[in-house]
């Protein structure tokens, strides 16, 4: 998807250009969804998740990461970038509650992973095969 493309659409946000601020954000919660859909395949899970529970958990990563890192209190960032980081990073966390898993069910497991932390959360996914409530 991202990559051997001239420019990416990730989150409903063209990466053509907009310096490194914008690409660190973006492209940093594109790979922590991507990651953990590659943690879920690791592990060896032998059983298929509904996308919708799979989605939703990536997107839960994605939204933590993006909780993370674009704070503006990161040293590489100028005052415009801070403002810029947050405001990007306010729009891709928008996106990722109403995207590809569904509002309804990003919430249910984001709350679940604020109730019992993500790697219980993925063990409550491993037993149940949905999100925890
Ligand atoms: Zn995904």
């Amino acid at each position: 998807m991202l990559f051997g493309q001239d420019t990416a659409m990730i989150y409903g946000v063209t990466l053509v250009e907009g310096g490194s601020c914008k690409i660190k954000i973006v492209v940093g919660a594109a790979l922590a969804h991507e990651m953990m859909h590659a943690w879920i395949r690791l592990h060896g899970w032998t059983f298929t998740l509904e996308k919708s529970v799979e989605e939703s958990i990536c997107d839960v990563v994605a939204s933590m990461w993006l909780d993370y890192t674009a704070d503006e209190n990161d040293p590489s960032y100028t005052e415009n970038n801070a403002r810029f980081a947050k405001s990007l990073s306010r729009h891709l966390k928008n996106s990722i509650e109403t995207g590809s898993s569904g509002g309804e069910e990003f919430l249910k497991a984001k709350h679940a992973v604020e109730k019992y932390g993500l790697e219980d959360t993925l063990m409550l996914v491993v037993i149940t095969r949905s999100i925890p409530e």
